[in-house]
């Protein structure tokens, strides 16, 4: 499993598709998934950019690792999972349970004045100014400090520059996964 780490608007969603296209691997995504689904209460969360209750997020994050399984992807890029140190616990005991360890966390590093001009052209509907805030916010106080407890258990880290163009990062994604024999 590789997880992808960056705040909003850092590219980690378009990255971890390209990257599961490229090699036939898993590209899941909790705030995708969260997002297509139907229940009002997540919809609700959403709008707010508050993080959605630890129970339904595991509900969506082992229905998909479950699925990627069964179809057999040798590989499973993992994309805004975990987002706080409750849920990385969470996340290790499941691992352990499966078999499965966390290859690699790359963080997609962005300047805000780069990410607030990204986020003014995406208009995903719930990126007013305050939920983009909000989200960030979330991101600096809970998500960021993950790395830290990830760091103490030796799971290896990259921080990646995640400014240029698409194809840019891409190929520093790909050439630092090589560089790890994990592609
Ligand atoms: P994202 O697409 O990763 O930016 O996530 C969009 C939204 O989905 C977030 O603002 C949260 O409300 C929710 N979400 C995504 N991942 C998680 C998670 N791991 N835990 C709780 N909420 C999440």
């Amino acid at each position: 499993m590789i997880l992808f780490f960056g705040p909003t608007g850092a590219g980690k969603s378009v990255q971890g598709e390209m990257m599961a296209v490229r090699h036939g691997w898993k590209w899941l995504s909790t705030g995708q998934m969260l997002r297509e689904s139907g229940d009002p209460e997540i919809q609700q969360v959403l709008k707010t950019g508050e993080l959605v209750s630890d129970e339904q997020t595991y509900k969506v994050f082992e229905a998909a690792v479950q699925d990627a399984e069964q179809k057999n992807f040798p590989q499973i890029i993992v994309d805004g999972f975990p987002r706080t140190h409750q849920q990385a616990e969470w996340l290790n005991s499941y691992l352990g349970a499966q078999g499965h360890k966390i290859d690699l966390v790359v963080v997609l590093e962005v300047p805000q004045a780069e990410i607030s001009k990204r986020l003014s052209l995406r208009q995903r509907e719930e990126d007013t100014p305050e939920v983009i805030e909000k989200r960030m916010a979330i991101y600096r106080q809970k998500m960021y400090p993950v790395l830290g407890a990830f760091a103490e258990q030796d799971i290896r880290i990259v921080h990646l520059d995640g400014t240029g163009t698409v194809g840019e990062v891409h190929d520093r994604i790909e050439s630092e996964l090589e560089s790890w024999q994990l592609a």
